[in-house]
């Protein structure tokens, strides 16, 4: 069967390999150059390496599979890491039991408090009672107030701006839970991977793999109209041109869904109305020696314009960035901030002022690379009772489906949930698309 597939971020491309797989002729629509969406790479100068952070989990078992099925199983790379605390203007190790409980910010009542709740959250399934419940109003429950303040609010403060008021605690859980995953399947202590060669690796052989098979990867192409065909099938125009296809999948936002979609394929109710959507702006440095030991440091602090620095030389070896280190420092803002907006320059030395604060030894000369990265969607603000607000995509054709990440109420954005979204597509669609077996990849 003829299938297009609008998205050549990892939601399409995991998606025409299982196709590709299972005998399908697939072609890809990439609107940018190069794959990858949200997880493509960047050209850092001396080597190429993810344009925004990632990490894989022990727990992110879809995610591996999918991995170990396109070949790339022996090139996961695993690492005990560390997580870092910036608060008072002081770094603190809580990569273990005892660190945490010698973390002197907060006292050792608060502490019980905080474990219990980590606790209590890892053990939550029912996540929808906490969808009424305001982030802050549970944190300050379950935590006490002076742990609120000291840390919670801090980084609520950080990660989300104000908007946090209007978030639910359903953001927090999905956060905690994924985090402490790491740390649970693997005695405690966190180990973290990442795959050889950085995410380029992986849609250079998911690439490989559907060219391969027979398949088309079109970069560079935006798709402007999909619409029925007479004689069945779907037309999909882009650039001058049109092509046919016996379906066609989409895997783009919900906004270019409306845009490009003849409006009897599809019907989107927006119950809440519009969805707020939170970007990220990170600036990226490469440097001869690490910034700091840990691959994430929290920073509870809101004199500091960024959200975090993931130190990603202490997950991934040198070797594989050219021998230097690359440090990632990102800011999430809701996607109308005007910091998504401001010139590299003033978003430079304001993210300098920051660094200088927190590492005042550290000297700017010492950098080799500056880049900075934006994405303006990055995922929906979690608001209260997000789940019944969300926008419902009803597809009205038979030839035409829709498969994105716009319908994920649960959980972090993270691409195990995109594989395990394909995964369930597949085993889904898969039998009325064909009922040939699939051929193994790699
Ligand atoms: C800062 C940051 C850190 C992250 N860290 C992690 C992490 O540590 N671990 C993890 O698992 N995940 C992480 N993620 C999430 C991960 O990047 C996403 O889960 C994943 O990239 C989503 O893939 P997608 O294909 O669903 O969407 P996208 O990547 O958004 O892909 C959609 C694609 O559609 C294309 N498109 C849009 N319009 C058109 C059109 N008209 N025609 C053709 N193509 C079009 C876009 O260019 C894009 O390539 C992170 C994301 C960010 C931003």
């Amino acid at each position: 069967m003829r299938i297009g597939i609008v998205g050549g971020g990892l939601m399409g491309l995991a998606l025409a390999q299982r196709l590709t797989a299972r005998h399908h002729e697939v072609t890809v629509f990439e609107r940018d150059r190069q794959l990858g969406g949200l997880a493509t790479y960047h050209d850092y100068g001396p080597f190429f390496w993810d344009r925004f952070y990632h990490c894989i989990l022990p727990s992110d078992t879809h995610l591996i599979r999918f991995l170990t099925d396109i070949g790339l199983g022996d090139e996961l790379r695993w690492r005990r890491t560390l997580t870092g605390f910036y608060v008072d203007e002081q770094f603190y190790s809580m990569s273990t039991s005892r660190e945490f409980l010698r973390f002197p910010p907060v006292a050792l009542w608060g502490k019980l408090r905080l474990a219990l709740t980590i606790l209590y959250c890892s053990r939550i399934d029912d996540w929808r009672r906490l969808e009424s419940v305001p982030v802050e109003a549970w944190l300050l429950r379950t935590c006490g107030r002076r742990t609120y303040e000291k840390i919670w609010k801090p980084l609520l403060l950080a990660k989300l701006g104000e908007s946090y008021r209007r978030v639910s605690a359903v953001f927090i859980w999905s956060y905690i839970k994924r985090l402490f995953s790491a740390r649970h399947s693997s005695g405690k202590k966190e180990h973290l991977g990442h795959v050889s060669g950085g995410y380029k690796a992986v849609f250079d052989r998911v690439g490989a793999l559907i060219r391969g098979g027979g398949g088309d990867i079109r970069t560079d192409v935006a798709v402007t109209r999909i619409e029925p065909a007479a004689g069945g099938g779907m037309w999909v125009d882009y650039d001058d041109e049109r092509a046919h296809f016996d379906k066609v999948v989409f895997t783009s936002p919900v906004s270019v869904l409306e845009r490009v979609t003849a409006p009897e394929l599809l019907r989107v109710d927006t119950p809440g109305g519009t969805v707020e959507y939170l970007g990220v702006v990170c600036m990226v440095l490469v440097t001869r020696r690490p910034l700091v030991p840990y691959f994430v440091v929290n920073i509870a602090d809101a004199r500091i314009p960024f959200t975090g620095v993931i130190g990603m030389s202490n997950l991934v070896a040198v070797e594989e960035t050219g021998g230097r280190h690359i440090t990632y420092l990102p800011k999430y803002v809701l996607s109308d901030d005007p910091l998504l907006r401001c010139p590299d320059e003033e978003l430079r030395e304001l993210f300098f002022d920051g660094l200088r604060r927190m590492l005042p030894e550290f000297k700017r000369a010492e950098i080799e690379g500056v880049h900075i990265n934006r994405a303006i969607k990055v995922q929906p603000l979690q608001v209260l009772n997000y789940s019944r607000l969300v926008p419902q995509v009803a597809t009205a054709h038979d030839d035409f489906l829709v498969l994105n990440t716009s319908q994920f109420v649960n959980c972090t954005l993270n691409n195990n949930e995109v594989v395990r979204a394909v995964d369930e597509f597949v085993a889904a669609y898969g039998a009325t698309l064909d009922c040939r077996d699939p051929v193994p990849a790699g």
